[in-house]
């Protein structure tokens, strides 16, 4: 907040020193006037009244004789006398006897302002006196203040006084004035000096007087050291500036063409840039229109005219780095005239902008191709048009002349056209040789394949890529130009896509074809599957309903095709099944249907068979053909088949069931002893029903306990005592009674039930042996039989061990029994897993000897200690020469192995004579004992001797323990003899 408003201030800095000094002096001369006035103004009133006082008494003692006279003229003269030269204006004297007399001499005019008079006049009150003589009040003097005399007088005081104080002053501001104004002299310099640096005196200093304040000394060296160091620094940044500005040129040449042009168009100058860009010598270039250098880029596109406009389009330069694309920007020069002068023309090079924008359409443009030949490829159900079309789109993606999809055939080394673009339609189809190309790998980049197209055309480039279907080499897919040309990457990328596009639809192909393929055809014998079969049988049952003809269904049964499986393996397997179907093949006419059920299951349609006898010729035929022997992996095998025949109407309805009736009868054909065939008859449906029955049935029995193991005894030849046992499984039937294994051992096979009776036995058995060694019996080993199945398990070994180890049992008196063909399946894990088995302390056996294949070779290699010759050939023994031929050589052939050899189904005493002869070591069979019951093998463990020693040497005479075992006689076994 200042003091005073500044709208009451004087502008200039004089006027306002002037003003405050003024202001101050007036105060102070008002106020010591002030003071001085009323001191003269007090003072005055004291000494008037005074005086008047003194006048008052001397004059009340000069009346006071008088009036005692009575002389009121003396008085009035004596008054009169008082008056003269006093402060008063006017005297009066009432006296005794009423004697009154007045003086008062004439009023001088008034000399001061009436205030003034007034004011004295209240100040100063009249002046009363007794007048008294002889102590007596004679009268009283009145005398009257002249107010009027007083205030003039104290007025002439002020008057003059005021008068002094103001020439004073004058005289003051006068001096103040003259010397304040050089003094500011020096700022009013400044003004100047502001001029001079304006109009660019820029060395100028603001000029200073000697005597000027010291403040304002300071004031203008201040400003004038802030100019310099402003020149300084102004003069750095400007230098600054013109290297930037300098260096901005450079670079300036550098990326941009630039030259000077005149005001007529011409070429006056130019940059390096430009000269080398044109590709036109410096000294040709002066004087050259500009507009003739580079030509609109755009073909609507204007060229250049001088103008006084600033000029901006792009143009295409052709020059020594080919063509370029540049943006110009040509800019007029003015004059002070605001006339043309001349033009600088800028071009910056937007060639690789240009070719980016390109590629992007280009890409573009490519993408929509892919995308529609990528829709084709989805929806094709015809490769050719695919093939057509993707030709056309390689041709159309990359601008070439042509384009073709060749298929290789590596094996022929021939590449065929599949689709061409650019080259004649008729060119589809043709073969090219390509032996030569493909040893000489062609030309780098190229193929190998398109090598023989390219040289039967004028192909001067070209770019192709390989096809693969999955990992085969399907062909390829190429474009080829007439002149020069390299294919950028994304261009081979582009052809690339288009042949991933074509494998995919070729593996799309190829994949639905399998789809059908495998829907409705067998993989293996590319025979209709059972689907695609019953499909046929049905529709050859609906043409034998509309026309009242009939037809027929053979199902057709490999016999031990198992045992071929098992013992030549899988491959071997396969073999023979695709040689069965080639021979069902040359069975049947033209119209009839082959199919392959599954496994070893075939079928045949016979769609018009209305003669049953010509169905039956159909399945001799195929039993004759199918029963020749076989030459599968070099060796010669044999198989025969079973063939069970239905037929339409009377053997079902529709074609389930007919398949399913055949099946009944080809199982009778098998029951029959097979290698034969079958018609069906409703009885045989009853069969397979009681099998699924026993099927159900023997899921259960383990849960009910109806398994039990029977012992059948095996009797050594040297001392006729008891050897050993083996377990033979029976199933005790709530009403079918004990069932032999044979009715259900396959079922349980089969089924799979095998695993946990067979682990049931395995138990059952160890429970038997300790039972045994309780009841005080001299320990015999007992055999278990395995099935295929169990030997399948991979850790049969452990569970054996968990089993035998969790009884107890003594693992050196059980021993497993294996066939031939069970073995020699998969010989290699066959071994592996005996090995295992007869670590664990027990014996092993080959049973059924001579009913399979073995090799001797692995019958070496198997850790076995015990071989048994097959009931085949102890049967006819000691008549058939053969047999004894085959069983002295087998007894001779495991004795060399160091094997132990038991004879089955030694039924009579010449037979155990026989082997006796032949060095058998054991027997079993129904002459030793059939199986029994184990609580009536304890009395025969008791006795130990089961046949006298002297029978077997001499002629047939009595066995041992006849009369003991009940069972001999009632079995009619030799022991009954
Ligand atoms: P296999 O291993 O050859 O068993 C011997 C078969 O011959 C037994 O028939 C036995 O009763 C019979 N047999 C014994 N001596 C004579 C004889 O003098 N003359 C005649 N004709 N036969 C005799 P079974 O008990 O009916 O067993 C048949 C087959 O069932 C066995 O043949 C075996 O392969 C299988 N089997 C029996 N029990 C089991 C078992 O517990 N497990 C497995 N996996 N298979 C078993
Ligand atoms: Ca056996």
């Amino acid at each position: 907040m200042t003091l005073f408003p500044h709208k009451f201030l004087p502008r200039s800095l004089s006027g306002r020193v002037f003003a405050m000094f003024g202001l101050c002096m007036l105060v102070f001369l008002l106020f010591g006037l002030g003071m001085f006035y009323r001191y003269q103004f007090s003072q005055r009133l004291a000494d008037t009244d005074q005086a008047a006082n003194t006048i008052a008494d001397i004059t009340a003692q000069a009346i006071a004789h008088e009036s005692l006279e009575g002389d009121a003229t003396r008085v009035e003269q004596v008054m009169h006398l008082a008056l003269a030269g006093s402060p008063l204006k006017s005297a009066a004297f009432r006296g005794p006897h009423g004697m009154t007399v007045l003086a008062a001499p004439p009023a001088k005019g008034p000399g001061a302002p009436a205030w003034l008079v007034h004011a004295i006049d209240r100040r100063m009150p009249d002046v009363v006196r007794k007048v008294e003589a002889g102590g007596q009040s004679i009268g009283v003097l009145g005398l009257a203040i002249d107010a009027a005399a007083i205030a003039a007088q104290l007025w002439d005081v002020a008057v003059q006084t005021a008068a002094l104080v103001a020439a004073f002053a004058l005289a003051c501001y006068l001096l103040m004035r003259s010397t304040l104004r050089r003094w500011l002299a020096n700022l009013q310099r400044l003004q100047h000096f502001e001029n001079e640096v304006s109009a660019g005196e820029v060395t100028a200093e603001a000029p200073l007087l000697d005597d000027a304040p010291v403040e304002i000394q300071d004031a203008i060296h201040a400003i004038n050291r802030t100019t310099a160091s402003l020149r300084n620094q102004y003069g750095e940044r400007i230098a600054h500036l013109m290297h930037t500005l300098l260096e901005h040129k450079r670079a300036m040449d550098q990326v941009a063409s630039m030259c000077e042009v005149d005001k007529l168009g011409r070429i006056v100058d130019a940059n390096e840039q430009f000269v080398r860009c044109c590709g036109i010598a410096r000294e040709a270039l002066a004087g050259m229109e500009l507009a003739t250098i580079g030509r609109p880029a755009n073909a609507s596109g204007l060229p250049w005219v001088p103008s006084p406009l600033v000029w901006t389009g792009e143009v295409t330069v052709s020059g020594a780095q080919g063509e370029t694309q540049w943006f110009r920007t040509v800019v007029p020069i003015l004059g002070a005239d605001k006339a043309v002068e001349k033009y600088i023309c800028i071009d910056i090079d937007i060639t690789a902008r240009k070719d980016f924008e390109q590629a992007i359409l280009d890409n573009a443009r490519r993408q929509t191709l892919i995308a529609a030949l990528g829709q084709k490829a989805l929806h094709a159900s015809m490769l050719d048009e695919l093939f057509a079309q993707a030709a056309a789109t390689a041709a159309q993606g990359l601008n070439t002349r042509f384009a073709v999809l060749l298929e290789a055939d590596t094996e022929r080394n021939v590449a065929i056209a599949r689709a061409v673009a650019g080259w004649p339609s008729q060119m589809n189809g043709t073969v090219y040789d390509c032996q030569a190309a493909v040893r000489t790998q062609g030309q780098p980049g190229l193929l190998p394949w398109s090598a023989p197209l390219r040289a039967s055309s004028v192909v001067g480039c070209g770019l192709d890529v390989a096809i693969f279907r999955g990992t085969r080499l399907f062909g390829a897919i190429g474009v080829y130009d007439i002149g020069e040309r390299t294919f950028t990457p994304v261009e081979t990328d582009f052809l690339k896509s288009i042949a991933t596009l074509v494998a995919t639809a070729l593996e799309r192909h190829e994949a639905k074809s399998r789809l059908t393929f495998l829907d409705q055809y067998d993989q293996l014998t590319s025979l209709p599957n059972r689907r695609r079969l019953t499909r046929f049988l049905d529709d050859s049952i609906a043409r034998a309903k509309s026309r009242a003809d009939s037809c027929a269904v053979l199902l057709i049964d490999l016999d031990r095709f198992k045992d071929v499986n098992d013992t030549l393996g899988h491959t071997a397997g396969d073999e023979l099944l695709v040689q069965a179907a080639r021979r069902l093949l040359d069975c049947v006419r033209a119209g009839d249907v082959v199919g392959r059920l599954g496994g070893d299951e075939f079928a045949v349609v016979l769609p018009a068979a209305a003669q049953r006898r010509e169905s039956r010729a159909v399945a001799a035929a195929i039993v004759e053909s199918l029963g020749r022997p076989y030459r599968v992996q070099g060796q010669q095998v044999y198989a025969t088949a079973s063939v069970g025949i239905a037929t339409w109407p009377g053997d079902g309805e529709a074609a389930e069931a007919l398949i399913r009736n055949a099946d009944n009868a080809m199982y009778s054909a098998k029951k029959a002893g097979r290698n034969t065939h079958s018609f069906y008859m409703p009885v045989m449906n009853e069969d397979a029903t009681r099998r699924l029955r026993t099927e159900a049935e023997l899921r259960e029995a383990l849960r009910r306990e109806e398994f039990v193991l029977h012992y059948q005894p095996k009797v050594s030849l040297a001392t006729g005592k008891l050897a050993g046992f083996e377990a033979l499984l029976r199933w005790q039937h709530p009403v079918r009674g004990l069932v032999p294994p044979l009715e259900f051992i396959g079922i349980l096979e089969d089924t799979g039930i095998i695993i946990p009776v067979g682990e049931w036995i395995i138990g059952q058995v160890c429970r038997q042996l300790l039972l045994w060694e309780r009841e005080g019996a001299a320990p015999v080993p007992v055999a278990i039989n395995l099935s295929a199945r169990q030997f399948q398990q991979a850790d049969l070994a452990q569970v054996i061990e968990r089993i035998v180890g969790a009884s107890g049992a003594n693992p050196q008196l059980l021993e497993f029994e294996l066939t031939e063909s069970l073995l020699m399946a998969d010989p290699e894990s066959a071994a592996a897993t005996l090995a295992a088995i007869k670590r664990l302390g027990m014996h092993l056996s080959i049973d059924d000897f001579g009913t399979g294949y073995s090799s001797l070779a692995y019958l070496k290699r198997f850790p076995l200690d015990t071989l048994k010759i097959d009931r085949a050939f102890v049967r006819d023994l000691p008549e058939d020469g053969d047999d004894a031929a085959i069983t002295q050589a087998v007894i001779s052939l495991a004795h060399h192995l160091s094997l132990k050899v038991v004879a089955e189904g030694v039924e009579t005493l010449e037979q155990a004579r026989t082997l006796h002869g032949y060095a058998c070591d054991q027997i079993q069979g129904y002459y030793a004992s059939r199986p029994l019951p184990a609580a009536e093998c304890t009395a025969l463990l008791a006795r130990g001797q089961l046949i006298d020693r002297a029978l077997l040497a001499a002629p047939p005479m009595r066995l041992v323990a006849s009369d003991e075992a009940g069972h001999g006689a009632a079995d009619g076994s030799a022991a009954a003899a």
